[in-house]
């Protein structure tokens, strides 16, 4: 509809498009499909929000890109015809893979890691839908392992959730980009 909407935050809007414009592309599906498949995100990426957090200032990376992958794999799962049951496992076992995973974006700005770190949960999305539709289970049940992250993001150190005071941000090559760009006058 002409509109771009970055889901569920615009530091992992990259992975549902990465997923869904590439299986398009592959299995020739119909635009309304899609957009049925979008709504199935949707609808997963609501639960996740209101169970747990969704974005990295509150919960760190496994919270934004955990919960992008986990609604790509559903979604996907759907659309390859998998049944409902199966799309929830396929949430599952996607954010299990991203548990732990901290917000530690160089210098505050949302690009390292973030970008590759949007390719990465592309492919954790493809790889979650084939387990789901080959039978694989998330042992852990989707509904408790969403619980877990929340816990996780709760007891994160603040230095991991998006101030740009820990992780991959303060490395010496972190520090020295954000220096270079302080001195060209990109960031005060
Ligand atoms: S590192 Fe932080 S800002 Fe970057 S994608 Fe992950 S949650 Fe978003």
């Amino acid at each position: 509809m002409g509109r771009i909407i970055a889901t569920p935050t615009a530091g992992s809007c990259g992975i549902i498009p990465g997923v869904f414009v590439s299986t398009q592309e592959r299995f020739g599906w119909t635009d309304d499909r899609m957009v049925e498949a979008l709504f199935a995100a949707g609808a997963i990426g609501y639960v996740i929000a209101n169970q747990s957090f969704i974005s990295g200032a509150e919960g760190g990376c496994q919270a934004e890109v955990g919960s992008a992958v986990g609604m790509a794999a559903g979604a996907l799962t759907e659309l390859r015809g998998g049944t409902p049951e199966q799309a929830v496992h396929a949430v599952g076992l996607a954010l299990k893979n991203s548990l732990g995973l901290i917000c530690d974006p160089v210098g505050g700005l949302v690009e390292i890691p973030c970008i590759v770190r949007n390719g990465f949960g592309a492919v954790t999305a493809l790889a979650a839908a084939d387990m789901a539709l080959a039978g694989v289970r998330s042992v852990i049940p989707s509904d408790e392992v969403i619980g877990v992250m929340k816990d996780i993001g709760a007891a994160m150190p603040e230095a991991h959730r998006e101030t740009a005071k820990g992780g991959l941000a303060q490395t010496p090559t972190g520090k020295a980009i954000l220096s270079d760009l302080r001195k060209k006058g990109g960031r005060s």
